[in-house]
């Protein structure tokens, strides 16, 4: 059906290909247009050979390695796989082949250059929904091929005709959870407080106030075509000097405050409140299962986190403070943490003044310390970068400095693709190079377990059985 009506579009709007050309590479483009989603995209099986492969579930290296792509799937993979008569062999030479990234928190609809809370406030839609199309295949020449995206921030539900129009193979792009915009309570974390409230200017969240308001705002985000929930569970988020009153949301109070121990995690203690009680939580977690999906949440610490894991969400994202009870429940019922470093890291370097960036530095500092509790204490975690605020791309940086906080490069891999494939619901369909899951292989240059820098430099991306990016092909026959 899909098929028909892109036929039809494409015969009415051939001149829009012509624009496509440039934002596309040309063989990705043909293979990309005749491959929408869910249709064999290759009639010839394609071998994929390279000198390792890395099993996702040993989380061990095997050589070399082989993957059997039959249309959009995977038929066999390991060190060596059939290669049927007709086959077309890639041998991507001294690479190693692994499924394709997932990134369990993005925004697509946020760039850097404008302050994040700015953008809703002077980029119409349209705009940015351009931009978050460039995005959207930054990401996946990355190696990027599944995504969650955490809102769009007052693009409303904008995302829904981003993810058509990669599933329909009109655009390049990763697969997509989409939630919409987040849900917020009134006056809460960033909704635009601090301006002139003649102007009203709009927050970047959809508003829910209570169980009944969340229930309805989830209905109508389902409508729009949302495929799963975010919601903010904590915020305004400060470091503040250990035993001093937070400044309840006055962030002259909170710059004043910083003194000469400014970089001894020991001397901060982190305060954010939070935004929905355990039972508003709870409500939504049910209407989210009553529609097969899950809840994922800004929560960047306690009491809130604690609400998040009893409710039962689906990841706890940022995670920068977790209590011992909570880490215990997080255990019990494998909920991951999604640390996004990345992000932490970039604000921290790139703070309008220094006073903020002592603050920035001042909370990254005790995240670190944190995570390596986390690490020790054994709770799962996802990987997840929050990029948009910095460039589309670049988030595979959030691997390496997983590794440089405590976890190994083999760990760090399990749990993007085991633990992300679960939160985005799609364990059976990616994360692994197994016979029946999607066709979505990358290949880096080198041994990750080695160097996980290796994932910042992918340079083959095959997504659903197409090929989208290939940099240092040793031979085709
Ligand atoms: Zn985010």
């Amino acid at each position: 059906m899909l098929g028909n009506r892109l036929g039809e579009w494409m015969k009415t709007y051939g001149f829009l290909l012509t624009a496509l050309a440039l934002f596309v590479s040309a063989p990705a483009l043909a293979q990309a247009q005749a491959a929408p989603e869910g249709t064999p995209a290759n009639a010839r099986p394609i071998v994929l050979h390279a000198a390792r492969l890395f099993d996702v579930e040993s989380g061990k290296i095997v050589t070399p390695g082989e993957v059997l792509v039959e249309g959009d799937r995977i038929k066999a993979a390991g060190a060596s796989v059939e290669h049927p008569a007709g086959a077309q062999v890639i041998d991507l030479g001294d690479t190693t082949l692994m499924p394709g990234l997932i990134d369990a928190h993005v925004h697509l609809f946020l760039h850097p250059g404008t302050a994040e809370d700015l953008q809703t406030v002077v980029e119409s839609v349209p705009e940015r929904t351009i931009q978050a199309t460039l995005s959207a295949k930054a990401d996946l020449m990355a190696g990027f091929t599944s995504e969650r995206d955490m809102g769009t921030e007052g693009a409303g539900p904008a995302d829904t005709a981003v993810k058509r129009a990669i599933d329909e193979g009109l655009i390049p792009g990763p697969r997509l959870r989409i939630s919409g915009m987040a849900i917020s309570i009134l006056g809460g974390h960033e909704d635009a407080i601090g301006f002139n409230p003649e102007q009203h200017v709009l927050g970047n969240a959809d508003y829910a106030n209570d169980a009944e308001q969340i229930v309805e705002t989830i209905r109508e985000q389902h409508k729009e075509g949302s495929t799963f929930v975010k919601v903010y569970e904590t915020g305004r988020d400060q470091m503040v000097p250990a035993g001093s009153a937070p400044c309840l949301g006055d962030p002259v109070c909170a710059l004043n405050q910083l003194g000469p121990q400014q970089g001894d995690p020991e001397f901060w203690e982190f305060h954010t409140p939070y935004q929905y009680t355990e039972d508003q939580l709870k409500a939504a977690v049910a209407e989210a299962a009553r529609l097969d999906t899950n809840v994922g949440v800004h929560d960047q610490g306690e009491p809130g986190a604690l609400f998040a894991v009893k409710a039962g969400v689906a990841s706890i994202d940022h995670a920068t403070q977790l209590s011992d009870v909570t880490m215990q429940l997080m255990k019990e019922k494998h909920i991951p943490a999604v640390p996004t470093f990345t992000i932490f890291e970039y604000f921290a370097d790139h703070a309008p003044t220094p006073e903020a960036a002592a603050h920035e530095h001042a909370m990254l500092d005790y995240k670190i310390h944190e995570f390596k509790r986390q690490v020790a204490a054994g709770i799962p975690f996802a990987v997840g970068s929050d990029v948009g605020p910095f460039p589309h791309g670049t988030q595979a940086r959030e691997f390496e400095l997983m590794v440089k906080y405590g976890m190994t490069p083999a760990g760090v891999l399990q749990a993007d693709y085991l633990n992300g494939a679960k939160i985005l619901t799609w364990q059976n369909e990616v994360g692994q190079l197994r016979p029946g899951y999607y066709a979505d292989v990358i290949a880096v240059p080198g041994n990750p377990l080695e160097d996980i820098t290796a994932v910042e430099h992918v340079q083959f991306v095959m997504k659903g059985g197409v090929v989208y990016k290939e940099q240092g092909v040793a031979s085709r026959e």
